[in-house]
């Protein structure tokens, strides 16, 4: 084979590398992208830490309607016992059972808007838990999906480094180095040359250009550089 069409070949297992390289970093993304699941977490979190407020604040109303309505009873007492008899305390006792009876609808309708707002929050609490079993299952897919095509890419890429290789080490070192330095600033460093024209820059190769290309010299392009292959 001549030096080009090493070098060809070599610049066909560096593309081969390269797409590889790409299918690995899009399988990696896949296994290691989390952020759905992460972000439905740490709602479910924050909605459960406002579930739990939301509870203690039914509970300390209940506890506090429950005091009113004991004061109420306790005056009650009082009042229909017979014992208290002055009429202008009576009078007194009265009021202050009006004005917690007050106080109790109030709290009442506090009560219902916070039992209200508890099983809003449960719903919410509900559908949030669902949301993130939903997508650790899918996670769990995707970890069994990928993790296999992972391990075959990664089997591709060592063949294919061994072959780079040891192509490498049958290549003139010089011609090597020139390969690398076009790869570096042009991309593709090998091409063809067709109808007389080089396909890195689509201007016309000299006649005595591409027939020492043609028999084996390693030739560049005058216009880009590029190692001139011709078959
Ligand atoms: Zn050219």
């Amino acid at each position: 084979m001549s030096l080009a069409g090493q070098l060809y070949k070599l610049q066909q297992l560096d593309l081969e590398l390269q797409e590889k390289q790409r299918e690995l970093s899009e399988v990696e993304n896949q296994l290691s992208d989390n952020n759905a699941l992460v972000a439905a977490e740490s709602q479910l979190a924050s909605q459960k830490e406002q579930l739990e407020d939301a509870r203690k604040k039914q509970k300390s109303s209940e506890w506090e309607l429950e005091d009113l309505q004991e004061k109420v009873r306790q005056i009650d007492s009082k009042l229909y016992s017979g014992k208290t008899k002055d009429p202008k305390e009576l009078i007194n006792l009265e009021k202050e059972v009006k004005g917690l009876k007050s106080q109790i609808r109030t709290k009442e309708d506090a009560l219902l808007g916070l039992m209200g707002q508890v099983e809003e929050i449960e719903a919410k609490v509900k559908t949030t838990a669902e949301e993130v079993e939903r997508l650790k299952r899918e996670w769990e897919q995707r970890q069994e999906t990928f993790k296999p095509k992972k391990g075959e890419i990664e089997t591709v890429l060592t063949e294919l480094r061994g072959d780079r290789d040891e192509l490498a080490r049958q290549i003139n070192s010089e011609a090597f180095n020139i390969y690398e330095r076009i790869k570096l600033t042009r991309g593709q460093a090998v091409v063809k040359v067709e109808r007389g024209r080089c396909l890195g820059c689509h201007i016309t190769v000299p006649t005595s250009q591409w027939q020492k290309a043609k028999a084996g010299d390693l030739i560049q392009c005058n216009n880009c550089s590029r190692i001139l292959y011709l078959e």
